[in-house]
């Protein structure tokens, strides 16, 4: 296989969400649209869901935007970047180590914002092995599966499909890939027979490079 150049998503594929960092997030969350709307915080948790939800956009910052006019960079600001980092995560030497070893060119691709993501890599130690990080905005708001990000990502790579090799932890986003002629590595502890890989971690992924 001449696997040239790697997509990877981040959260749950690079590394694994700590669920207090995820926890931190969302309560950042519940007390901007409290406050903005004026409003209790479980009140607020609700409108979370509600916005996250909104005309099926599955981002909490873009539906806010969509339902009441709030920027999304601030909504980023305030909630995403609002984190003590490094009281979650540290850095992966282990990674570090891996990424090192993979010489193919390596992306980004994820369905949270851009700065989100530079943040964590940034304190995993392994940013610099990354050409490009796209988030939410980079696709106009159209997530995984839907077919936006996957053609920001063909067209940055410039090279065809079948020596790009995807990995991820959510098997519907590697079934876009794949109907691109992508390759695909899902990580997963079961065995799925609709990707052409499964890791049990990213750690195993030179085995398959
Ligand atoms: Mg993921």
């Amino acid at each position: 296989m001449k696997i040239k150049s790697v997509i990877f998503d981040n959260d749950n594929t690079l590394y694994r969400v700590p669920k207090e960092l995820y926890e931190a997030v969302i309560n950042n969350m519940d007390k901007l649209i409290a406050d903005y709307l004026n409003i209790s915080k479980e009140k607020a948790s609700i409108e979370r869901k509600n916005c996250y939800a909104f005309n099926n956009c599955r981002s909490t910052g873009y539906g806010f935007y969509l339902k009441y006019g709030f920027n999304v960079k601030k909504f980023n600001e305030r909630t995403y970047l609002n984190i003590a980092f490094n009281r979650y995560l540290k850095k992966d030497y282990k990674l570090v180590k891996l990424l090192e070893n993979i010489s193919q060119r390596k992306i980004i691709l994820t369905n949270n914002p851009k700065v989100f993501a530079e943040k964590i890599v940034s304190v995993l130690g392994i940013k610099k092995f990354f050409n490009e990080i796209f988030g939410e905005e980079d696709y106009n708001f159209n997530l995984k599966p839907k077919l936006e990000p996957y053609h920001v990502s063909l067209n940055f790579l410039k090279e065809p499909s079948e020596n790009i090799l995807m990995v991820e932890d959510t098997l519907e986003n590697l079934l876009t890939a794949k109907k691109l002629g992508i390759k695909t590595a899902l990580i997963t502890n079961k065995k799925i027979d609709n990707v052409d890989f499964c890791l049990k971690d990213i750690y195993e992924l030179e085995e398959f490079l």
